[in-house]
Formats: structure tokens, sequence, C-alpha cells
């Protein structure tokens, strides 16, 4: 009797210490996953002073001191020298990327409308444009691109991408608020495509909600666009609650509107549980943020009164959401932003909170 009693015992020891070594192989090769690359860098910084040569004129919110700004920011602190500067990739032609998700008479059109010296695409103020335009949306994707390159090919652990013009409120067939291009949505679609990822998630904390983003993947199950904005407000009733995805898309969009003067506690309560649930029901492969500064308090388009310290809070939380998921590939889009201290200790506080490490 007591032997059997001590064999039973010695082979429920066995399986237990089985069963603990193979959660311990499984969390390292987690931890492996997540950890930086050989080369040091742990988050690559994508800029390329072409981006300045989008001339929207005097006095308009979307102008290029923003990115003269943020990089001389970066520049002046201890972060800059922690993270990988790097140009889009010459090697990418961004073209037939466009092509994924814009109409191709539209492309024409602007790179024409561009050529031409014209001002203004489709007559629209909120869309003005000059000689350098098209050369720098384009190069702005190819920005998008190559930062999913570098996570996925595991040269760094996550990037932003210092660009302009912005995208999540182009239209696969227009212009629309600042944007031409959509370049996070390109950038999900290349992840895709390209890496052959099945899920992606785009997460949208832009003061205005992502409404070209949502068009573009309303009935796709396969990238879930999350957003949190204030609403009301531009671009309109496509931030409604109600707006969840249609057909084989439905339940894949989640817009959680934000009152104005709500503050950070508002948004971190959204993200740790409507975004959270998300997140974790969906368990996306990779992780783009369309990273707009204009909720920031002092942002002369919006009013939801954030500090800059949330924007590290906001992406400690995503860090944490891609861990639970065994990796950390995140890619971080600039988006809107106009007030000094968005564009400099917002997105700064944005990027340390990318850069660093992760213990707990
Ligand atoms: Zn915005």
């Amino acid at each position: 009797m007591n032997m059997i009693k001590h064999s039973r015992l010695t082979a429920f020891l066995l399986c237990s210490a089985v069963f603990l070594s193979l959660t311990a192989v499984m969390a390292a090769d987690n931890e492996k996953k997540a950890k930086p690359v050989p080369n040091g860098f742990r988050t690559a910084l994508i800029y390329d002073d072409l981006f300045l040569e989008h001339d929207t004129g005097p006095g308009f919110p979307e102008h290029p001191d923003r990115l003269r700004r943020l990089t001389k920011h970066l520049k002046e602190n201890e972060i800059s020298k922690r993270l990988l500067w790097v140009k889009p990739d010459e090697q990418i032609d961004p073209i037939p990327w466009i092509h994924e998700m814009h109409d191709k008479k539209y492309v024409v059109e602007l790179k024409r409308a561009c050529d031409a010296g014209e001002k203004r695409m489709h007559e629209s103020g909120d869309t003005p444009i000059s000689k350098g335009t098209y050369e720098a949306a384009t190069r702005a994707v190819a920005g998008a691109l190559t930062a999913v390159d570098l996570v996925m090919k595991k040269k760094v652990t996550n990037a932003f991408a210092a660009l302009r013009p912005p995208g999540h409120h182009a239209m696969p067939d227009r212009a629309k608020g600042f944007c031409f291009f959509g370049n996070a949505a390109i950038a999900a679609r290349y992840a895709q495509k390209h890496h052959k990822l099945k899920r992606v998630m785009i997460v949208d904390w832009d003061v205005h909600h992502g409404d070209g983003t949502q068009e573009m993947f309303l009935e796709d199950p396969t990238v879930f666009f999350f957003s949190v904005h204030q609403y009301p407000l531009y671009p309109g009733p496509s931030g409604s609650p109600d707006i969840k995805g249609k057909g084989a898309g439905e339940g894949f969009n989640l817009n959680v509107p934000l009152q104005a003067g709500s503050g950070d506690a508002a948004v971190i309560k959204a993200f740790e549980t409507d975004l959270a649930e998300a997140f974790r029901k969906f368990k996306p492969e990779l992780l783009i943020i369309s990273a707009g500064f204009d909720a920031y308090r002092d942002d002369p388009l919006g009013a939801l009164g954030w500090s800059s310290e949330v924007y590290a809070k906001l992406t400690e939380i995503l860090r944490g959401l891609c861990r639970e998921q065994g990796h950390e590939r995140i890619v971080s889009l600039l988006e809107g932003g106009y007030s000094k201290g968005g564009i400099t200790e917002g997105v700064r506080r944005h990027v340390e909170a990318l850069e660093a490490g992760m213990e707990k």
C-alpha cells in the first residue's frame, strides 16, 4: 500500500515538474520574443526632412514646424541617444501599397495637382497642397512601411514614425482633414500581405475620430479599429459608438467617444476596460497606433485636456496588452497634434515609454 502511494506521489511530482518546466520554457520563449534586438536599440524613430516639403501655407495648424519642434525637442533630450534614428527605406516602393487602400484615379490626380502647383485638393480648405505634397505623402507611407519592416524583422521591438502629412482622415478616393494617404491603414494591409499577419489592430488616440481608417476596414474582420476621440467634434457622426462594423466586419470596430474636458482619467479607463477587453479577444499580432497629440490640454483643435504624462500611461497599457500575447510589436504613427507642448513633451513621453525597459 505504501509502495503504491509512494509511486503515485512520484508520478504526480514528475508530472508537476514536467508541467512547470514546460511553462517555464513557454514563458522564456515569450520573454525572448519581447526582448530587444541584438543591436541594442529597442525603439526606432523614423523621420525624413522630406516631410517638411508639404507646405500648407502661413497660419495653417498642420505645418512643417510641428516636425521641426518635435525632432529638436527629442534631440535635446537623453532619449535621443537610445533611439535608432532611420529614414524611410529607399528600397520600398510605396505606390502599390497605396493602391491597396486608395483609388488609382485619386492618387494620379493628387500627383497631377501637386505637379501643376495647385494650392488645394478638391477645392477644400482643409487639404492645402504644394509642389512637395505628393512626394512628402508618398514618403510618409514609405516611413510607415519601414516601421513595420523594422519591427517584423526584429531589428527593433517597436517604432515611432514622425510623419507628415498625417493619414487617418484620408478616404479611399479623396484627401480629407489634412490627410492624403491612410498611413496606418496602408501599414496594416502591408503587415498582412507582406509579412503574412492575420490580425492587426489599430488604436487611434487622436482627438479626432479616424473616419478614413474606419471606412477602409468597416467590413474587414482581420483589422480591428479602436478609437477614442472627443465627441461630438470633427469629423462628426462617424465617431458614434453605434458604428461597430458591417457584414463580416461586425464587432471589429469600436468607437469610444469622450466628453470635452474629461481629461486623463476617462481615457485611461477606456483603455483599461473597453480596449483591454477587445484586445484580449482579438489577440492582434501587430499593434499600430494612430498617435495624435491633439487631445493635449493646450491644443487649439481639441478640448479633452490630457496631460503629457497620459501618453506614457497609454503606451504602458498597450505594451502590457501586447506582452500578454507574447510580443511587443508596436508601430506608432504620428497623426495630429498642434500645440507646442503636445508635439514636444507629449511625443517624448510616448517615445520614452516605448523605449523603457519593462521588467514587471
Ligand atoms: Zn486630430
